[in-house]
This record gives structure tokens, sequence and C-alpha cells, in this order.
């Protein structure tokens, strides 16, 4: 279940930064991620609270932003952004599309105790 690896690669890093930090709790985890990483925000927050029991991040909030993906069209060069896979480009109906972000996850910042 790909939710299930990001929530555990999730906590990995918030551990980490734990350390370096020197935090004991965390209260909100921003959660940026791209428009076609293809993840159900829903079944993510499932996951979140099952996995981050009995750890750091337990009990936190989870915010998830979705920011969209930007892709270049190979047939007019428009450059747009798109919210999902399979869409066409506005300008000229063209389905040849370069992708580039939109399909990474990041933490965007913590707040924490
Ligand atoms: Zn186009």
């Amino acid at each position: 279940m790909h939710e299930l690896t990001l929530c555990h690669s999730m906590i990995e890093i918030i551990e980490r930064e734990a350390i370096l930090q020197a935090f004991q709790r965390v209260k909100v985890v921003r959660l940026e991620f791209g428009a076609l990483s293809c993840v159900e925000p829903e079944a993510l927050r499932f996951c979140f609270d099952t996995t981050t029991q009995g750890t750091i991040a337990e009990g936190a909030r989870l915010e998830i932003i979705t920011v969209p993906a930007e892709a270049r069209c190979r047939d007019c060069g428009a450059e747009r952004a798109f919210h999902r896979w399979g869409t066409a480009c506005p300008d000229c109906g063209g389905l040849r599309l370069d992708v580039r972000g939109g399909d990474k996850m990041r933490i965007k910042d913590l707040e924490v105790y």
C-alpha cells in the first residue's frame, strides 16, 4: 500500500528532525504533495493516525496541501498547471505533455512542542 510506505518514511524524517532540532512532540505536520502523486488524502490520514501511534508524532494533526503539477505541452509549448493525469493541453488539446514535478511528496514544515 502506497500510503503506508509514505507514512513510514514520513515518520523516519520526523524522528530524524526531532534529534536534530531537539523536540519531543509534534503538534502539526504540514505535508505538501503533487496533484499527480496518486495519493488518496483520506487513506493517507488514516495511515498517518495508525502508524504514528507510539512515535513522537502520535496525536499530531496532518495537514495536506496539494500542489498542482507543472507540465509543458510538446505540441504547442504551453506551460500549464495540471491537477490530474490524462488531461489534454488546454491550448491545443495535445496529450503529449512533459510533466515537471507534481508527483513528489515532502514535509513542508512541522509544528512542535
Ligand atoms: Zn498544447
